[in-house]
């Protein structure tokens, strides 16, 4: 029936809208600070939803999640361990494990969010064992959040990184300017063409000046 026809077409171009409007969102996330990501998001609520929905469509794609990595490595080790998720989404994280886990986000997907901009959270000064970024070092920031990791961190506490392999345009680089924000290598798993998993370990503080090999291209999905 023509009534039928239309309404497929029209469901097919609002999606065809989300996508673009994902796309765009995801873009100015990339390329703007933390601190205007957050402006963005506080500004245009919806804006978040459309984006989360996108994300996860993205990543449903991927033969696997990065997240369920991080899960099944915490689940290995002591469930005391105090966990803070920077970018935690929709708590996944902090929903499969039995750590107490602090989830930072712009805007709560879940009523475990504390609601803030991660390169300012509100935490005490060492007093993680585990900080977990994944799929989330987002802003162009990227030194001052993985300062603010740093700060929060106890000495030789752990660091997890899950991020798009295609944003890192060269590891050794981005490994040594990890070693200069305080962050020693652990272990890398650089296996899958989607995503790398790194593992590093608090050394020390900051060397406090700036590590321009920091950083990693915006991650640009492809028009579907
Ligand atoms: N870690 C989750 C979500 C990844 S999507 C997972 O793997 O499923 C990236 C998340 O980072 C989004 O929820 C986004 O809102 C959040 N984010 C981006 N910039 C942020 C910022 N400056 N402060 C806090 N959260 C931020």
């Amino acid at each position: 029936a023509p009534s039928g026809r239309s309404a497929a077409l029209r469901a097919r171009m609002e999606a065809r809208l989300l996508s673009a409007r994902f796309r765009y969102i995801n873009q100015q996330l990339y390329t703007s600070t933390s601190r205007e990501a957050a402006r963005l998001f506080r500004s245009d609520p919806e804006a978040f939803h459309i984006y989360h929905r996108g994300f996860a469509r993205q990543v449903e794609r991927w033969p696997q999640n990065p997240l369920h990595r991080i899960v099944r490595y915490l689940r290995r080790r002591p469930a005391s361990l105090v966990v803070a998720d920077f970018g935690c989404g929709d708590c996944t994280l902090a929903n499969s494990v039995r750590n107490k886990v602090h989830c930072f986000d712009l805007v709560p997907l879940s009523p475990l969010v504390t609601i803030c901009d991660m390169a300012k959270v509100p935490l005490a000064a060492e007093s993680v064992d585990v900080a977990v970024f994944c799929l989330a070092l987002m802003g162009t920031n990227l030194q001052e959040i993985l300062e603010e990791a740093n700060r929060v961190l106890k000495p030789g506490g752990t660091l997890m990184v899950a991020e798009v392999a295609s944003r890192f345009e060269d590891t050794r680089t981005f490994m040594n300017a990890m070693a200069q924000l305080g962050f020693k290598s652990v272990s890398k798993d650089l296996s899958s063409p989607f995503f790398y998993l790194l593992e590093f370990a608090k050394a020390g503080p900051p060397r406090g000046r700036p590590a321009p090999g920091l950083r990693l291209l915006p991650c640009l999905y492809k028009r579907r």
